[in-house]
């Protein structure tokens, strides 16, 4: 059955989404679609605080006043705008999308040919992660200072069963890479990517190039060291294409 004719999801009246920002096309910088085009949407507002988190103006409700209300209708509005109407690939980012009600633009989104992709940290699961064609899991690794539920981690998981789910988890130290081995090991079936994480990020300031690549070579080596052969490990693409300007 065509996911749009699902019985159990029906297209409510569109509610005001808070939108932090929509830009784009540009390429997906990291995980299982690195490298595709894509129109990112930025949702506001997050139940966690990760210490390094590079989305603040997303996250901190000093930020709130600054984002957009906007039905789903609005946001496709902006993205036929953007792509001249053309169908593409919409990435769904945060903050912690999950806390939206995402339901009708992504039904509306599909009927105009567009596919979807989301990133999410895996503490909220919505039954519309079944309309996703792409989920990336995100659990977050002790740097973050933030505790991962289990339990919610694996409802997440099995709210996306039906789109092409990965995990994903961007290690800063190596008590971060023992977190992603437990990751790969309690869920063998997932394609898992590693990524390391920028910790000079300040979207003011240059990325210390240097640093990340000998970072990620550290990471290559202890991923190698460890004949973890089932892993992939990727950079933060626009990260070394742009640093940390926003909207890129
Ligand atoms: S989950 Fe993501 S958006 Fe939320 S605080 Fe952590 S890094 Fe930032």
């Amino acid at each position: 059955m065509n996911k749009l004719e699902r019985p159990e999801i029906e297209i409510s009246k569109s509610k005001t989404l808070r939108v932090v920002e929509i830009f784009g096309p540009t390429i997906q910088g990291e995980g299982a679609y690195i490298g595709r085009p894509t129109v990112f949407i930025r949702f506001g507002g997050c139940d966690y605080r990760c210490l390094w988190c590079d989305s603040m103006h997303a996250v901190g409700k000093q930020y709130a006043h600054q984002w957009a209300k906007m039905t789903a209708e609005d946001i496709l509005a902006k993205v036929d705008i953007l792509t001249g109407g053309q169908p593409i690939l919409i990435t769904i980012s945060g903050g912690n999308p999950a806390i939206q009600q995402l339901e009708t633009m992504l039904i509306l989104g599909k009927k105009r040919g567009h596919t979807f992709s989301m990133e999410t940290q895996g503490s909220v699961a919505k039954p519309w992660f079944k309309l996703l064609d792409q989920l990336t899991i995100s659990p977050k690794p002790p740097s973050s200072g933030e505790d991962t539920d289990w339990a919610k981690l694996d409802a997440s998981i099995a709210a996306g069963k039906d789109a092409e789910t990965s995990l994903k988890v961007v290690v800063f130290d190596r008590i971060d890479y023992a977190y992603a081995q437990d990751i790969g090991k309690r869920y063998p079936d997932l394609p898992l990517y590693l990524s390391i994480g920028n910790d000079n990020y300040d979207p003011n300031m240059p990325v210390d190039k240097e640093a990340l690549h000998a970072k990620m070579r550290q990471l290559i080596d202890w991923v190698n060291d460890d004949k973890w052969y089932a892993v992939t490990v990727l950079p933060q693409l626009h990260v070394l294409l742009w640093g940390n300007e926003l909207g890129k």
